[in-house]
């Protein structure tokens, strides 16, 4: 009998394929289907805009360039009078500044020297490049031919034509976005309201930074990282500390939180045996549903309403509260600002180890990715992937994704990754 099948024999393995357990997609999609994203806006100085989601669309006011303008310095002339297959001599009329109208037309036989980014004198339609054209005495040049009409000339409204629709509402605004906003003159964009998250941690056996543990106790690092994703997020955060494993305080924390945000999360509580307790305050509390998600790490998920707040209870596993906000909560917050369904960026990459994987569940082993000496993206494992084990979370640049029904993977195959965002190569 060959191990697979072994390990095939083995309760362990039936529990792999819980037919109550949910599918990861199935999961995120249950979840963005009850989502309204939120509606109020703010208008905020062009500068302050930057990651936040346009509430509006835009509508170029003004044409981009303004005026047709030269791409080059050079000498700007009527391309009908361009040499034909002789090098001809012409007589330099002026100079054409960025920033003016020329004031005189250009006349046959004359060239006008023209800056970048001035618009091109009255006239002239083409652009020789300085460096193609030979200077003679007494304002005199020489171009040769093999120069094309209209050469070197940006066109008024080649950019933006005026009345054209730039930017759609919902779009997450970046830096080129606010430089386009800047070239229409536009000064302040209305952008939708942050969403407001509350957060806390749930045990009898955490303790805050700065207490002496004893037997048993562990920091509580789960806010901290929790704290660090919202943070990248760029959201509205209320940190709600630690609760103790209490009925009276958990309904306290959780009805205080809801009143005051979006979305709602707490880390720890919601395994096996815990539950259940945490089940009955929040079957009071709103609608609540405890999944079990076809998913390595973080199988249990409790997400819901609290009134009109979503909340979403994660497992208490320092890498499991990481994938799984990674994989649900931050789609949800996303959508809750924009509206717009996420779809992060999954590449392929060569698999420089053997991946041990039996079906039935999602994984999501942590990965660094990095290029080989041919320049193919390979990923690695970063290192032991129990769901306690922070230090391969640190390591790691990507998760490699090993769908349900993937059975491990040969060293050397191709595999799915999803860089960590930001990205950052190891
Ligand atoms: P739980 O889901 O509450 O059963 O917790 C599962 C495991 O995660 C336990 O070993 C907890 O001690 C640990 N854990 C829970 N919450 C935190 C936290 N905030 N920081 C660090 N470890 C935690
Ligand atoms: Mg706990």
């Amino acid at each position: 009998m060959s191990s697979d099948r072994r390990l095939g024999a083995t309760p362990s393995c039936a529990d792999d394929k819980d037919p109550e357990s949910l599918g990861v997609a199935e999961a995120r999609r249950r979840i963005l289907d009850t989502i309204n994203p939120i509606r109020s806006s703010v208008r905020l100085a062009l500068r302050d805009a930057l990651d936040r989601v346009l509430s509006e669309p835009i509508v170029s006011p003004v044409a981009v360039p303004g005026h047709t303008n030269s791409a080059m310095d050079g000498y700007a002339l009527s391309g009908d009078d361009l040499p034909r297959d002789q090098p001809r001599e012409y007589q330099v009329a002026g100079t054409a500044y960025a920033g003016g109208p020329y004031p005189r037309p250009c006349e046959a036989g004359e060239c006008v020297r023209i800056m970048t980014g001035a618009p091109m004198p009255q006239g002239t339609d083409t652009v020789v490049m300085q460096e193609h054209t030979e200077r003679l005495t007494g304002q005199r040049i020489r171009i040769p031919p093999g120069q094309r009409q209209g050469q070197n000339v940006r066109q008024a409204g080649e950019d933006i034509a005026e009345g054209r629709m730039v930017l759609d509402s919902g779009r997450r605004l970046t830096p080129a976005d606010l430089g386009i906003l800047a070239s229409l003159g536009i000064a302040e964009a209305l952008v939708r309201r942050r969403p407001r998250v509350a957060f806390f941690s749930t045990g009898d056996e955490l303790r805050a930074l700065g207490d002496t543990l004893s037997e048993g106790d562990v920091y509580d690092s789960n806010r901290y990282s929790l704290y660090a994703m919202l943070k990248r997020l760029d959201l509205e955060i209320l940190d709600l500390g630690v609760i103790r494993d209490d009925p009276d305080a958990l309904e306290t924390a959780l009805t205080s939180a809801a009143a005051m945000a979006d979305l709602v999360i707490t880390s720890g509580g919601v395994s096996v045996g815990e539950a259940d307790y945490v089940k009955d305050i929040l079957a009071r509390l709103g609608r609540i549903h405890f999944w079990k998600i076809a998913m390595k790490p973080g199988r249990p998920l409790a997400f819901g309403h609290l009134g009109d707040t979503l909340f979403f209870g994660l497992p208490g596993n320092p890498v499991a509260v990481m994938v799984t906000f990674q994989q649900f909560v931050e789609p949800a917050l996303r959508y809750l600002e924009s509206g717009r369904p996420w779809k992060p960026l999954v590449l392929r990459a060569r698999s420089s180890d053997p991946l041990r994987k039996r079906p039935g569940r999602f994984e999501f082993q942590r990965g660094i990715l990095s290029h080989d000496q041919d320049g193919q993206l390979t990923v690695t494992l970063s290192g032991r992937q129990g769901s306690g084990i922070l230090t391969s979370m640190s390591r790691a640049n990507c998760f490699v994704l090993l769908d349900e029904n993937n059975a491990g993977v040969d060293q050397g195959a191709m595999v799915q990754v999803q860089p960590f965002d930001p990205f950052y190569w190891d």
